[in-house]
């Protein structure tokens, strides 16, 4: 499943219909009647359909959800349903297999209703949104809390300047305050003047976890997510404030959608390609981590508690802007597309603030 953080552009089509008069039916009788209206500008969590004549389109996994416990005679789906699939992600993912479960029931539902000649319209339903109707946040927009890993693969870590990699995991803390969404802008403070991009392998934790056994880590990981740790470098090696450099308002671009496990088979065997503006600037395989996810796991929950909704930054890999010569600093109007096999392709525009 790949599960998004989205916000309604339009009016839900219940509150369409009974604005201009006309009773809420759905067409193939599906009456949306004593469904409140999902207004404008609401955030939910959706599925993002991946295949099929229905590709991008957005699934609406509370709607969907109550659709379906109302077409089985339900006595409020729509209270069911909120409370089975939470809007806020941090709560979904509290949640654990039961919102997981509650949303592949959704999921199930609207799939198998597009083979059926009989099915309630799920557009006119407000189940199904096209990509144009969304506005899609990061999937997960205020983590507990975003841990880093320092010069985690190789070639970064010799471009950076270390002779041998590291005997343990570097472990950093980046504010969750600097994450944004697949459509936000990355927005460099004035005050900095060595912004860099690192694409990244994010791993978004679903279950509450200390002292984790390496061979057991990968059993709390809720899914996986691109992500662009963008650093100040001026702040971050020069001025010695490491937690600053990485930590700037929209320093974080997150998504765009949380790839549960079962899509992704093995996370240290995907492809990662970042492009600065059109050009190819890193290309490596997660195989080639220093520390794999779930030995990184084990080691950081032996020393502090992992909680749902807390993201892992694995590591950049090699040809960040810092290594190159001359350095190539973000610039204004330049676009990051950072993309990851099977996991999906997070792109965001760069504006500098006036100094
Ligand atoms: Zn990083």
């Amino acid at each position: 499943m790949r599960l998004v953080c989205f916000e309604r552009l339009s009016r839900d089509a219940r509150d369409a219909l009974t604005s201009s008069g006309t009773e809420a039916l759905g067409p193939a009788g599906f009456a949306l009647d004593g469904f409140a209206p999902i207004g404008r500008g609401a955030r939910r969590i959706g599925a993002l359909l991946g295949a099929g004549r229905d590709a991008g389109t957005i699934v609406d996994l509370g709607r969907a959800l109550a659709v379906k416990l109302a077409l089985g005679d339900a006595g409020a789906p729509e209270a069911e349903a909120d409370s089975l699939i939470p809007c806020d992600p941090l709560a979904f993912l509290a949640h654990g297999s039961r919102s997981l479960t509650a949303a592949r029931r959704a999921l199930d539902f609207v799939l198998e209703s597009q083979d059926r000649y009989d099915a309630p319209d799920l557009r006119a339903a407000g189940v199904l949104l096209p990509r144009s109707a969304v506005r899609l946040h990061a999937p997960v927009p205020r983590p507990g809390k975003i841990v880093g890993v320092a010069r985690n693969y190789a070639d970064h870590a010799r471009e950076r300047g270390d002779a041998a990699p590291p005997q343990e995991p570097v472990l950093f803390l980046k504010a969750p305050s600097a994450v944004i969404g697949p459509e936000d802008d990355i927005c460099v403070p004035g005050a900095v003047s060595e912004p860099d991009y690192e694409g990244e392998l994010a791993v978004v934790i679903g279950r509450s976890a200390r002292n984790l056994e390496r061979d057991a880590a990968l059993s709390v990981v809720a899914g996986y997510c691109v992500a662009d740790d963008v650093t100040a470098r001026d702040f971050q090696n020069v001025r010695g404030q490491r937690f600053l450099g990485k930590s700037c308002d929209t320093f974080a671009p997150l998504g765009p959608c949380l790839v549960t496990p079962d899509e992704i088979s093995d996370p240290q065997d995907l492809g990662l390609v970042t492009r600065l503006s059109g050009e190819e600037v890193q290309s490596a395989r997660t195989k080639d981590m220093h520390f794999p996810v779930a030995e990184i796991l084990a080691f950081a929950s032996r020393l502090l508690r992992l909680e749902p909704g807390d993201v892992i930054l694995t590591g950049t890999p090699g040809g960040v802007g810092a290594a190159r010569s001359p350095a190539r600093w973000l610039q204004d109007g330049d676009v990051v597309e950072v993309e990851i096999e099977r996991v999906g392709r997070l792109r965001n525009y760069v504006r500098r603030e006036r100094a």
